[in-house]
């Protein structure tokens, strides 16, 4: 640095960057506190660990979630008198690592990484808000919103137990932040993501057996492979359509001709506006063989998060602290959906991928990048501080 010229590092980076170590060691027992979606009592574990590291300093709620684990709900004790609406924040405790896991993956530091299962979707961007908030509680920041942490237990399979409360929620909040992690080694914030939905076609044809009887028969496998070549030419890459038979089923044996068959198709929008279309295509499939019929279920389970002028300006502030901090922010649009999709789609203005940075989410090599826990950090408490 030039002669004369003074380092003015930001505080709540200075001291995001002192609290590293406790940050670490949060995020190791949280990653230890195995949490997969369908088993409640894990999940739950990890929602206590959560609630019992905030309790003094929030306001701790939980609500049941069916045969999920339990919702979290912290309102943050944060410094500043007056508050004037509410920002709320969203994370998930469950992951979709197994239990067990931790044997042929255990948590580590290694190569400026830290390692392990679901440390990167979504307990370290957790740990960052907490270790947010501390900061702006050590350094007496004013922060003018009321701030909602609700945790999810079922973000990775579908979202259906906790929906309602981060709609209702998301309507009583002026911005929602997301602590998923950011996109590619580069961590963009993400201010688009497609929506999700999916389908399940069933063809229903004529049972015989293959040598006997073989022209009485109507194979609901013929006829299925036919549709989904069809079905398969839904996609339109371009408008960001794209459609995905994923998963086929029928038959019973090879010398029978099928009764029936089965295909799961994954689908994805960048606009709603495109999805009433897709679906009178799924709805109007006419079979080609006309001894067979065609049921199609399912619909759109997350709607997109379209960039809005609200979530641009969102982003452009976080761009502008980022500068601050001595980061380039920039941004993305992503094909996987989460709880951020539900809340745009409400028209509140939503930031989501403000948790870690790092690769191989739901993969083996899940890691987060230990040098940029200190600026996500901090960024995540300057957003706080927006009025
Ligand atoms: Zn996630």
């Amino acid at each position: 640095m030039p002669d004369g010229i003074i380092a003015c590092v930001d505080p709540l980076l200075s001291f995001a960057r002192s609290h590293e170590a406790a940050t670490i060691s949060l995020i190791r027992r949280m990653v230890e506190c195995e949490s997969p979606s369908d088993d409640p009592a894990a999940v739950n574990r990890f929602v206590d660990l959560v609630a019992d590291t905030v309790s003094a300093y929030a306001k701790v709620k939980t609500r049941p979630g069916g045969k999920f684990g339990k919702l979290l709900f912290c309102e943050m004790t944060l410094p500043g008198r007056k508050k004037n609406g509410q920002i709320l924040v969203l994370g998930h405790s469950d992951t979709v690592w197994p239990m067990g896991t931790l044997r042929t993956m255990p948590f580590r530091a290694a190569n400026g990484r830290l390692w392990g299962p679901g440390v990167l979707d979504m307990k370290a961007g957790i740990a960052f808000f907490l270790s947010a908030v501390q900061g702006l509680r050590e350094l007496d920041i004013a922060v003018p919103s009321k701030v909602l942490l609700q945790v999810n237990p079922d973000e990775e399979v579908g979202s259906e137990a906790s929906r309602q409360s981060t709609e209702e929620n998301a309507k009583v909040s002026k911005a929602v932040l997301v602590l998923e992690p950011g996109t590619g080694i580069a961590g963009k914030l993400k201010t688009a993501r497609k929506g999700v939905g999916d389908f399940t076609v069933t063809v229903k044809g004529r049972a015989s057996h293959a040598g006997v009887d073989f022209e009485s028969g109507a194979s609901a496998v013929l006829e299925l492979a036919r549709q989904i070549d069809r079905i398969a030419g839904f996609t339109r890459w371009k408008k960001g359509i794209t459609v995905n038979p994923g998963v086929i089923s029928g038959g019973t044996r090879s010398n029978v001709v099928a009764a029936e068959a089965t295909a799961e198709v994954d689908i994805r929008v960048l606009k709603l506006r495109d999805v009433p279309g897709l679906e009178r295509k799924f709805c109007t499939l006419k079979p080609f063989d006309r001894r067979c019929t065609i049921e199609v279920s399912g619909g759109l389970n997350r709607p997109p998060m379209e960039r809005s002028a609200g979530i641009v300006k969102l982003f452009r502030t976080a761009q502008a602290m980022g500068r601050e901090l001595g980061v380039e922010v920039e941004e993305s649009l992503t094909g996987g959906g989460s709880d951020g999709n539900f809340t745009a789609a409400l028209g509140v203005p939503t930031l989501d991928g403000l948790g870690a940075v790092g690769e191989g989410a739901h993969a083996l090599n899940e890691s987060i990048l230990m040098d940029r826990i200190a600026d996500r950090t901090a960024l995540l408490a300057k957003l706080l501080t927006v009025g």
